[in-house]
């Protein structure tokens, strides 16, 4: 097995493209094609991280926060430690791959495991993500109807929420005049035919269009296949912000913060004055996620969950939402528990690496042995 067989499997799971446009997911150093050894999964690329990767003969390590993001304008062997992470990288042939804000907006990601953690029912995408949609339609001859239709499902369209294979089909005549340069599949050249065809729809991601067409003319019967591409404006069910869910039972607002406190490992959680005394509805973005508290407050959620809060944020929330910060490692962490599972289940019997975790959270705490008083 490749590197590349891993993280092309990321990249279906968690497509670059939903990422922010700021963002610097995918492969940060390395060669891919190399035979995979070892995985690493960490939130961020420290140096202790590399010893660990070597101990443990890992050769690709996936961090959470990309390891390059602002643009490096030197190499600075001698003195700046990340020109020396790069070095150790480049010697020891690691690979290192992010997988950042693809994995927070996508299903089974991020939020979706802080939800599941915090044991909610109906979980769904807390927003939706500005990531155009497109309906393509293709006019095919009925008996080519699903081979076409296969290999635009293959290619990734078709898919609404957990449904996958979803299209429209219904039966009309196509008709058309081939020319004398014609060679038509159909009929002859230099005539008017009349075909029974099938008006075939499928939705497909934007960045996903190209590489759909590509499959349905090479599947399709026609030397001219004719199809149309247009822009709709529906929500994209398939990735998203933050998650959205409840419990069947309202909870205390204390035995929730137990709950919270318990799912990610975060013994000191602040929070908002005048909250909700029970809480049933449930919003969360692991990370920094202020900015998406109107989401939550739009769903009507009793409590919102996020990180890196400011003192004026918790009071804006007031007499309105529980709002919580439990920590951005600690909310995000437990992802990569997420990522090792699905990569194991995907690859099965199949994976000859071991899957391990790294890294530690770069703010400390500090408990004061002394009781106030
Ligand atoms: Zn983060």
């Amino acid at each position: 097995m490749k590197i590349a067989d891993i993280t092309g499997f990321l990249e279906q799971w968690g497509p670059r493209d939903i990422a922010w446009d700021r963002d610097n997911t995918g492969l940060q150093i390395g060669d891919v094609t190399q035979p995979l050894k070892n995985i690493l999964l960490c939130m961020d690329l420290q140096e202790e991280v590399i010893d660990d990767a070597l101990s443990r003969n890992c050769n690709l390590i996936i961090t959470h926060h990309p390891f390059l993001f602002l643009p490096l304008k030197k190499l600075d062997l001698a003195r700046d430690p990340k020109s020396k992470l790069i070095r150790q990288i480049i010697n020891n042939n690691l690979c290192i791959y992010s997988m950042h804000t693809n994995l927070d907006f996508t299903a089974d990601g991020v939020s979706f495991t802080l939800a599941k953690l915090v044991g909610l029912d109906n979980i769904s995408f807390l927003a939706p993500i500005e990531k155009d949609q497109y309906k393509i339609t293709v006019f095919v001859p009925e008996n080519s109807a699903e081979v076409v239709g296969n290999a635009m499902f293959s290619a990734g369209a078709g898919i609404i929420g957990n449904y996958s294979g979803c299209s429209f089909r219904s039966s009309g005549t196509g008709t058309f005049f081939g020319n004398e340069n014609s060679n038509p599949a159909a009929g002859v050249k230099n005539r008017f035919e009349k075909v029974e065809e099938i008006r075939l729809e499928v939705v497909a991601d934007a960045w996903l269009v190209e590489r759909v067409v590509k499959a349905m003319t090479a599947a399709h019967p026609y030397e001219e296949p004719a199809y149309d591409i247009y822009p709709v404006t529906n929500k994209n069910k398939n990735y998203g912000i933050g998650a959205i869910g409840e419990y069947e039972n309202p909870v205390k607002t204390s035995e929730f913060l137990e709950i919270v406190s318990k799912a990610i490992d975060q013994k000191c959680l602040r929070y908002s004055r005048n909250h909700p005394e029970k809480i049933k509805k449930v919003a969360m973005t692991g990370g920094s996620g202020f900015e998406y508290m109107k989401f939550a407050l739009a769903e009507g959620a009793d409590a919102y969950l996020t990180a890196d809060l400011k003192y004026h944020d918790f009071q804006s929330a007031e007499g309105k939402i529980l709002l919580i910060d439990g920590g951005h490692y600690e909310t995000e962490q437990k992802t990569l528990k997420t990522v090792k599972n699905k990569i194991q289940k995907h690859f099965g019997k199949e994976m000859p690496a071991g899957i391990y975790f790294a890294g530690v959270n770069s703010v400390r705490y500090f408990y004061t042995k002394k009781e106030n008083k």
